[in-house]
């Protein structure tokens, strides 16, 4: 064969293994959402009955957490993750008052159909955070996942006090569309690919790499539990 014919080939290769990733990571996602919320619902049956006037308890694995987040997200800064926690789970109550999603922005595409297709229901007002914490980090493949818990009360539609425990993750994404997502970049110096996340220094020529900006956390899940 020619070697325009290799170069044909070639590239035709590199289009397919493009596809299935795509696919893949799609498919991936989809079932990440189907399966939450899947939790979420059994997580709703089991609180009804357990109502108590004290804010629910959360487990901080913040301690513990903090250094591994901050060796892969050195600008990672708490006080400002938490405010940002605070105005989401505020925000997902609101949606039950308001009748439609009240985020504004940072949730992936999926969660917000997903989630307008559930908003909760009962939300009167007099919704308070109580408090959040962190709860999990997680790396699966060169996604980036942060799970917080925030104790929140609302009056419901009987006027009467509810307390609830909300989960609330988060991924690392340029785009609100992270199953769609190429999760690498070049190198400014040598133009080598980078995996974005947990990257320092260029593994090839050693030059030092900023976080790229556009990188933020994703609401990409929110459930009582
Ligand atoms: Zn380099």
């Amino acid at each position: 064969m020619e070697w325009w014919g290799w170069l044909l080939v070639g590239l035709g290769a590199l289009g397919i293994v493009f596809g299935l990733y795509v696919l893949v990571r799609r498919l991936i996602w989809f079932l990440r959402g189907f399966i939450m919320g899947l939790f979420s619902e059994l997580g709703k049956g089991s609180l009804s009955g357990s109502e108590s006037a004290q804010p629910r308890s959360l487990s901080s694995l913040e301690s513990l957490l903090l250094p591994q987040v901050l060796r892969d997200f050195p600008e990672y800064n708490s006080a400002l993750a938490a405010e940002r926690v605070r105005r989401d789970a505020a925000a997902y109550y609101r949606s039950g008052i308001t009748g439609s999603p009240a985020f504004t922005d940072g949730v992936t595409k999926q969660f917000r159909t997903v989630f307008a297709a559930a908003l909760p229901t009962g939300v009167k007002g007099g919704i308070i955070v109580h408090r959040v914490a962190l709860h999990a980090y997680e790396a699966v493949s060169l996604d980036r996942m942060l799970t917080y818990q925030a104790a929140v009360q609302y009056t419901d539609t009987d006027d009467a006090v509810r307390q609830r425990r909300l989960v609330l993750k988060y991924v690392a994404s340029f785009t609100d569309d992270p199953a769609n997502e190429m999760k690498s970049y070049n190198c400014p110096n040598c133009g080598a690919p980078i995996p974005v996340i947990g990257n320092k220094a260029c593994r090839y020529c050693g030059t030092a790499l900023k976080t790229p900006a556009g990188l933020g956390w994703r609401l990409y899940d929110a459930h009582e539990g």
